[in-house]
């Protein structure tokens, strides 16, 4: 009876000691080799893994920069945090110029406030924008207006976004934001765009989302886009910064220079700025 369990002892012992063996030749032959200078650009980076770069988290962007470099050109890769300084490091470490990244801002497209876009329901359901969504149009009757419930500013791991208890609506601390996006993605109406600053911070937009007829969209909101086209008309040819799909202007801001025309034109008052327009002349 001994004899059979020193048997089984040694004979599991020996099994156990050839799987091992296998197992680390395996682990050795197809180890990969990860490249060191991921970890040592990683450490150039904020650590703010915010994704802004498109990358998930810090390290999973310094491995395609590491990738990148083997071009000898980092292309548009670049980290919103981080800013001009970060890939000037980034750059300087592999001896590629970098270019300064647009400097950009997140800007809120909705304009529904309170006096703007006055509740007609109350909702109770969990306070979370992205379940109000799936629910119902909001209680402005705007489906496509602001919730007001923050996902957003929960998504803003820079504490750049606010809600502002008067207007409802999320506010943009333009110091504080650093345009990683999070507020994009997170924002279940897609209202947060992310625009160039602007020169010295004159940007001009077109503050609705709703691409409901002008009558319909009229009826949630004061300040909707109604889709009439003026603001097109107004445009100068040469800049034709605005076109309109679905009953909705946008404004380019690759070619808008921000002279303030729109907004005077807009009979809705739809076209926000960060400046005072020029006001129209009288006849
Ligand atoms: S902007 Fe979007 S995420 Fe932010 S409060 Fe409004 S609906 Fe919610
Ligand atoms: S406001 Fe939006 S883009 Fe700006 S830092 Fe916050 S989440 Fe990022």
């Amino acid at each position: 009876m001994s004899l059979t369990i020193l048997f089984s002892v040694i004979t599991l012992g020996i099994l156990a000691i050839l799987f091992a063996s296998i197992l680390y030749g395996a682990a050795k032959k197809f180890a990969v080799e990860e490249d060191p200078r991921i970890d040592e650009v990683t450490e150039l980076l904020p650590g703010a893994n915010c994704g802004g770069c498109g990358f998930p988290g810090c390290r999973g962007f310094a491995e395609a920069l590491v990738g990148a470099s083997e071009s000898g050109d980092l292309g548009t890769l670049a980290c919103p945090p981080g800013g001009a300084d970060t890939m000037a490091k980034v750059g300087e470490y592999f001896g590629i110029e970098t270019k300064a990244p647009e400097p950009k801002v997140a800007v809120l497209r909705c304009g529904g406030s309170c006096g703007n876009a006055p509740a007609k329901t109350k909702y109770e359901g969990p306070s979370s924008c992205a379940v109000a969504h799936s629910l119902f149009a909001g209680e402005s009757g705007c489906p496509s207006g602001c919730l007001g419930l923050g996902d957003c500013v929960s998504a803003c791991t820079f504490g750049a976004l606010s809600i502002n208890s008067e207007t409802g609506l999320p506010e943009v601390n333009e110091e504080k934001c650093t345009a990683c996006g999070a507020c994009v993605t997170d924002c279940p109406r897609k209202l947060f765009e992310l625009r160039p600053t602007g020169r010295k911070g004159r940007r001009v937009w077109v503050n609705c989302q709703n691409v409901e007829k002008g009558a319909a969209s009229r009826k949630s909101c004061t300040v909707s886009c109604i889709g009439c086209g003026k603001c097109v008309k107004t445009c100068p040819e040469k800049i034709s910064a605005i076109t309109l799909e679905n009953n909705l202007a946008y404004i380019d801001p690759a070619k808008c220079i921000a002279c303030g025309l729109c907004i005077n034109v807009c009979p809705t008052g739809a076209i926000s700025a960060t400046f005072e327009p020029p006001q129209r002349k009288n006849a």
